[in-house]
């Protein structure tokens, strides 16, 4: 019979749980981390094209589905996750955005204390190593490898010209001084291959004996003595066992799990935990509430006369990219999902950018994202950053495997559409520059006839989807509605805390990958602190 006990129990090996556990376990202390997934042997996770592989593939992804909702058009949306090490950064189009300063500034206003921009850059630093970067912003030799793209195809190219042609200036690093403007993707990408955190913070810590990594583990029940959570229950191998904690539980499932199993255990709001027969043991409202993702739609035009990821991914081409890929560690198959983006504004006034704009050199099937259309075409997503919308993530029962209720919210506050439709004017305008519009046969969505609000409202409704970003279900605050304070201790209860993507209080300036390690990073770092106190 294995020993499961630990200092530290970690409930979750994706983006801040491999953090949280190579950090705990460079103090010696005994750190037991538990995920529901297998290792990552899958081979599709390490070449970076294999995303497309991926997003629905059940042996490493949960596959959730949010419900249909008349604001997007009464239809359901998938949502992959990363169930493997790694978590969803084993799954993810490994772009690497860090947010903009502001949103950090705006969470300390918000209540959070020691999360300001100038309070979290170091724990940045800390986790990456990107060698062009200026060294004050960015980390020369952190675990985490990020790197420019490889190779870079014209059409990127022509994108980055025109989006400067339209008034939008090149900033050469959004991850550095200045977010705002137009720049080149970055990758959290190993050489040639994916870095995701279990290929990088948890390979870095494999050797230590202090570390135990059990995979298959479904947590099932957060396990208290009173209010003291002192271990969990879980099952591996349809097996039900146990593991007690001698210090704490860090909770690092992610924004539709960590809620999940908070509620099924008894924190949560109380008629919600009483409706599934669960006891109440911390009644606390939000846990699940304050949903929101990045709702995207997308802007496609057929291209004339240059290559596209649509041409390399089949017949000889693709033979030759898979030549490159194994002789020389470049070309398309090192290529993350987004190569270029724009920061900007919907309107005058704003204190930081609200939109993002996403650059694709290839067309996607509109009904199935991931499935590359058989003609030649290049996307923009259009990213309203910091949305209104809010949504709910619920426990359906107290089975810890039974999927929770999710409703996305997506175009619920009016407002978002007028954010999107300003972006959609900033794409069209960027497409009509000489750069771009001499290799293109047209928008063939939305269309250049989709022109009027109402038609245009009507569009992102029907035709918008995930870009793969829920947070906030267990929102950080130090109001008694929230459900961790700024040290991510589970309110009203010791020995628990939340150390995932689902602790924001709002969505970041861009991609959450990034922020999210970073959240490993400073939970990690506070818990040290407490430990010495
Ligand atoms: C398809 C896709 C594409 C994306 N693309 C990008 C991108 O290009 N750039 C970017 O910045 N962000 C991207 N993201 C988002 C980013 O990857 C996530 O925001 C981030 O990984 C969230 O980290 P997390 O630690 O909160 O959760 P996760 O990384 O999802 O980790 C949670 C882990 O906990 C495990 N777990 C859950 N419940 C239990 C349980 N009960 N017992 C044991 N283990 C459990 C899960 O299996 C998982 O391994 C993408 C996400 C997806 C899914």
């Amino acid at each position: 019979m294995a020993d499961f006990s630990a200092d530290y129990i970690i409930i979750g090996a994706g983006s801040a749980g491999c953090v949280v556990a190579n950090r705990l376990s460079e103090t010696g202390a005994k750190v037991l981390l538990l995920e529901a997934g297998p290792t990552d042997w899958h081979p599709m996770i390490h070449v970076p094209a294999g995303v497309l592989k991926l997003l629905a593939n059940p042996l490493v992804n949960w596959n959730y589905t949010a419900q249909p909702d008349a604001a997007t058009g009464n239809r359901p949306f998938h949502w992959p996750r990363g169930k493997v090490l790694g978590g969803s950064s084993s799954i993810n189009g490994m772009f690497y955005v860090r947010g903009n300063p502001a949103d950090y500034d705006n969470w300390a206003q918000m209540g959070c204390r020691g999360w300001t921009y100038d309070e979290v850059l170091p724990l940045f630093r800390r986790s990456e190593r990107y060698e062009p970067g200026d060294p004050e912003f960015r980390g020369k030799d952190g675990p985490m490898r990020v790197e420019d793209y490889r190779t870079i195809l014209p059409l990127t190219h022509y994108f980055v010209q025109a989006a400067q042609e339209a008034g939008f200036p090149l900033t050469p690093d959004f991850n550095g001084k200045t977010q705002e403007g137009v720049g080149y993707a970055q990758m959290t990408r190993n050489g040639r291959f994916r870095g995701s955190t279990a290929g990088t913070f948890l390979r870095d810590a494999k050797g230590r004996a202090n570390l135990q990594i059990v995979t298959g583990a479904t947590a099932t029940k957060l396990l208290f003595e009173g209010k003291r959570c002192v271990g969990v229950a879980f099952r591996r191998g349809g097996k039900d066992e146990r593991a007690t904690a001698v210090r704490e539980v860090v909770l690092s499932g992610g924004a539709i799990n960590s809620p999940q199993l908070l509620q099924i255990s008894g924190i949560g709001a109380a008629a919600h935990l009483k409706s599934i027969g669960v006891d109440v043991l911390q009644d606390s409202p939000q846990v699940g509430a304050n949903l929101m993702d990045h709702y995207v739609t997308r802007v496609t035009h057929r291209v004339k006369d240059l290559i596209s990821i649509n041409q390399l991914s089949r017949g000889p081409r693709l033979a030759l990219e898979v030549a490159k890929f194994a002789l020389l560690g470049n070309g398309a198959l090192t290529f993350g999902v987004t190569s270029a983006t724009v920061f900007c504004r919907s309107r005058e006034g704003l204190a930081s950018p609200d939109l993002q704009l996403l650059f694709t050199p290839a067309s996607y099937d509109q009904n199935r994202f991931g499935k590359l259309e058989q003609e030649s075409g290049m996307t923009v997503a259009i990213c309203p950053v910091r949305p209104d919308s809010r949504g709910t993530i619920l426990a359906k029962s107290a089975d810890a495997l039974e999927y929770p209720e999710i409703q996305a919210g997506y175009l619920t506050a009016e407002r978002d559409l007028y954010v999107m439709k300003a972006g959609l004017e900033h794409v069209r305008r960027i497409f009509a520059q000489p750069a771009l519009a001499r290799h293109s046969l047209g928008e063939t969505l939305p269309t250049s006839a989709v022109a009027s609000d109402g038609d245009l409202f009507e569009f992102f409704r029907r035709t918008g989807g995930t870009l793969f970003h829920p947070v906030g279900t267990c929102r950080m605050g130090e109001d008694p509605d929230a459900v961790v304070d700024s040290r991510l201790r589970v309110r009203g209860i010791s020995g628990l805390r939340v150390v995932d993507a689902s602790i924001m209080p709002t969505l970041t300036t861009g991609n959450t990958n990034a922020p999210t390690i970073m959240i490993g990073e400073k939970g990690a770092a506070m818990i040290r602190e407490d430990a010495r106190t």
